[in-house]
């Protein structure tokens, strides 16, 4: 079974990086699978999941966790403001924070609210145009920004280019949160995690090599 699986790779690639059994979350991205796949993974009693879009999340979650208890949700995907209270109010962590704007819309949002999801803070390590995320240069203003607010940052968060050695991006993402006293890595995908647990990471958001592939059913 392809979670077991990826558990057991994930907890082989703590070993060999020298770290704890268990040190490194592992995110079970559903994201745009059908709710069979991700019922079958609730019951095998996991309960770290993410998601990308605010909107999809709330049209699916509500379900899901009135069915299993102590279900953890991590928003991956873009936030926008006008969603921001929504995805306040259905996430427990939040690793895309990617601009001063929205720190500042949750900043607001978590004295209204009184709580606000643990934060990650997206950098675009391969300084992409097309790409969310703060620019290397950027960042250790933008940490502070935040410290300010009084925001509970965790960690950096980073998706690095598609044609580029993912693990170089992962260290410098390491180096960066060293840099700024953060210790929360959120870096590596089904095809990469295992480099990124030796670099670091102490959140792991695997979709595919769990669920399957997304284009389910195929498209005629
Ligand atoms: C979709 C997604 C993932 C998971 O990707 P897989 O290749 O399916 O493991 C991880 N992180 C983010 C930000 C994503 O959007």
């Amino acid at each position: 079974m392809a979670l077991q699986e990826i558990q057991d790779r994930l907890q082989k690639a703590e070993s060999v990086a020298g770290r704890p059994s268990g040190s490194v979350s592992l995110v079970a991205v559903s994201k745009m699978q059908p709710d069979e796949r991700v019922d079958s993974v609730l019951e095998q009693g996991y309960r770290i999941f993410g998601e990308n879009r605010v909107q999809e999340a709330a049209g699916k979650w509500p379900a899901f966790k009135e069915r299993y208890e102590g279900v953890e949700l991590h928003l991956l995907g873009p936030l926008q403001t006008n969603k921001a209270r929504q995805a306040m109010e259905l996430f427990d962590v939040i690793h895309s924070v990617d601009r001063p704007k929205i720190a500042k819309a949750i900043a607001r949002l978590s004295e209204e609210l009184g709580h606000c999801p643990d934060l990650f803070l997206q950098v675009n390590t391969g300084e992409e145009p097309q790409k969310a995320g703060v620019l290397p240069s950027e960042l250790d203003a933008f940490v502070e920004e935040c410290r300010d607010m009084g925001l509970p940052v965790i960690g950096l968060m980073c998706i690095p280019p598609v044609d580029e050695e993912a693990s170089l991006h992962f260290a410098l993402l390491a180096k960066l949160a060293k840099r700024n006293g953060l210790t929360g890595l959120s870096m590596g995908m089904s095809g990469d995690f295992e480099k990124a647990v030796a670099q670091g990471a102490t959140h792991v958001r695997v979709g595919s090599a769990i669920f399957g592939s997304r284009d389910y059913p195929p498209k005629t």
